[in-house]
């Protein structure tokens, strides 16, 4: 053992920036830190927030309980509505359409996953339910239905993993609340100028429009795209995927709703991007997500209107953005979260995931004022790996397409992919096979519902599947699909749900 301490801890942490990104940083370390830091987040109202991120996936349920907020206050508050899934629409070939439902599919039999008995009874008889059949996720989607389930009663089948569709500005104030609940002090004001220190080029202090200046050990740049700390004043550089994501801007607009209340979040393929429609109790939520090279800014926002299911409730909105990723997000003694440490767009709903999975590591690392590189090296690397994960996943949807239609979906289908990527693809095309790398965010689930949704077809399964007498696999498999549709009957209609537990009064 070495005679080292410990450096000076890290007393007063400064965030810039007041999105989701900022509360939810200031609220998790507020939580788990108490008074033992002083966090002040500086945030101004004149520049406003991106305020979209209306999609989740499944893990934003740990953050309510983290912070004390039971599931039926933050869904009221934030107008919220349950996602099961992504319904994507004209992906693969125009009139085509699956889920990536969030649930298990089926059950393994022995040592085969199950997609290898599935696999079998296709193969014997192209007309076999599909794969969708074995989700009870996928087909309480079908029926508009939604009750939380941990197991499908008495059987070995997992029940329903859930997410929220929410109203991002009213879940922010919500993040608000609790973080200055539990001692962040805010301040209103811009941000003008960041001093570095002389002998390392660490960040001393920020200096507002007020002539306030902060001081700080440690600093959260949460400031949206333009990444005020880490680009701005550090010079950290950007990585691009653009080559890969070519979608580089997005116009959005509510509306009202077209009727149903959907448990899942719509991503119906366009000429040169994709559109979301997620259900919030009180409106809708829309968005042409299309790339800029393609497709004129008019065009898209006429697209936009026209596949809206009710009026619009305000003019379109427009927004730029670039897929990549900040060539450090931990530098010297700046953290960048958010849209501040990269993008990777919102085919999956993955931002509010990322920065969420940010905060809680920087929690798990938390810093001493000697900013350890060893530290800082593995923040970055882990967080780095987390981005590339996600993002291959996103570029699967758009490689995987039989469209050739228009000049965009013929340079994605025709596009090269990541190493680990096209590898994965092969893997599976090949052997029907999928594995998770590490601790990747997507399950082999989600995995799976993407390449078959998007037609990747396996040339062989397990052999172990063979060993099945017919049979018994028949039996195997129609067990499944009646105890998922037994509990899928069961359930209340989503809109029951919500009245029940969460119906915001207004
Ligand atoms: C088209 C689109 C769709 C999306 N959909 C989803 C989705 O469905 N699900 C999902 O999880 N995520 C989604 N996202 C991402 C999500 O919107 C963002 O992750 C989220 O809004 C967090 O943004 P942020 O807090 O990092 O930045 P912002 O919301 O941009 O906030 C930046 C903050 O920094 C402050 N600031 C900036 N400069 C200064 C300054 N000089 N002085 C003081 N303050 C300053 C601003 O006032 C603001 O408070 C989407 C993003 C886009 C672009």
């Amino acid at each position: 053992m070495g005679n080292q301490t410990n450096e000076l801890p890290v007393r007063r942490v400064v965030i810039v920036g007041g999105g989701t990104a900022g509360w939810m940083t200031a609220a998790l370390l507020a939580k788990a830190f108490g008074p033992r830091l002083s966090i002040r987040l500086v945030e101004s109202d004149e520049i406003g927030i991106v305020g979209v991120g209306e999609a989740t996936i499944p893990q934003i349920r740990h953050v309510g309980r983290f912070l004390g907020i039971a599931e039926d206050e933050l869904l009221r508050a934030s107008r919220g509505t349950i996602k099961l899934a992504v319904q994507f629409n004209d992906w693969r070939r125009i009139g085509d359409s699956y889920v990536h439902a969030f649930s298990d599919v089926g059950l393994p039999l022995g040592l085969a996953a199950f997609q290898h008995y599935w696999l079998r009874s296709r193969r014997e008889d192209p007309r076999a339910p599909d794969l969708w059949a074995y989700s009870i996720c996928a087909r309480a989607c079908a029926a508009n239905r939604f009750a939380p389930m941990e197991n499908v009663g008495g059987s070995p089948l997992t029940g329903i993993r859930y997410a929220y569709h929410f109203d991002a500005a009213r879940f922010g104030r919500l993040l608000r609340r609790n973080a200055e609940g539990n001692g962040v002090v805010r301040t209103e004001g811009k941000v003008v100028d960041v001093a570095l220190r002389g002998d390392d080029g660490f960040i001393e202090s920020i200096r507002l429009h007020s002539g306030e200046v902060i001081p700080g050990d440690l600093f959260v740049d949460c400031s949206g795209f333009r990444g005020l700390l880490i680009e701005g004043a550090l010079k950290t550089g950007y990585e691009s995927w653009q080559h890969w994501l070519p979608c580089d801007s997005a116009v959005v607009a509510p509306s009202e709703h077209g009727g149903t209340i959907r448990p899942y979040t719509q991503a119906s393929a366009q000429q040169a991007g994709w559109q979301w429609r997620i259900p919030l109790q009180h409106l809708a939520s829309n968005g042409h997500v299309y790339c800029s090279r393609f497709v004129s800014d008019d065009e898209a926002a006429a697209t936009l209107v026209r596949n809206m299911e009710g009026p619009a409730l305000a003019a379109p909105r427009q927004l730029r953005f670039h897929t990549g990723i900040r060539n450090k997000v931990w530098n010297r003694n700046c953290v960048a979260l958010g849209l501040a440490s990269g993008f990777i767009e919102p085919l999956e709903s993955t931002s509010i995931h990322l920065m969420q999975s940010a905060a809680g590591r920087l929690l798990t690392m938390f810093p001493d004022r000697g900013f350890d590189p060893a530290l800082v090296d593995e923040y970055n690397r882990q967080t780095r790996a987390e981005y590339e994960q996600t993002r291959d996943f996103i570029i699967l949807h758009y490689k995987a397409t039989e469209r050739d239609d228009t000049p965009f979906w013929r340079r994605c289908a025709t596009m090269d992919v990541p190493e680990g990527l096209a590898r994965r693809i092969g893997l599976f095309r090949r052997t029907g096979h999928v594995f998770r790398e590490g601790e990747e965010l997507f399950t082999l689930m989600g995995w799976l519902q993407v390449f078959i949704g998007q037609g990747i077809v396996p040339e062989r399964h397990h052999p172990l599947a063979d060993a099945l007498p017919k049979a018994q696999l028949d039996e195997f498999l129609a067990n499944i699909r009646t105890l998922v549709d037994r509990a899928v009957a069961a359930m209340p209609t989503h809109a029951e749900y919500i009245d029940r537990h969460f119906k915001a009064a207004d």
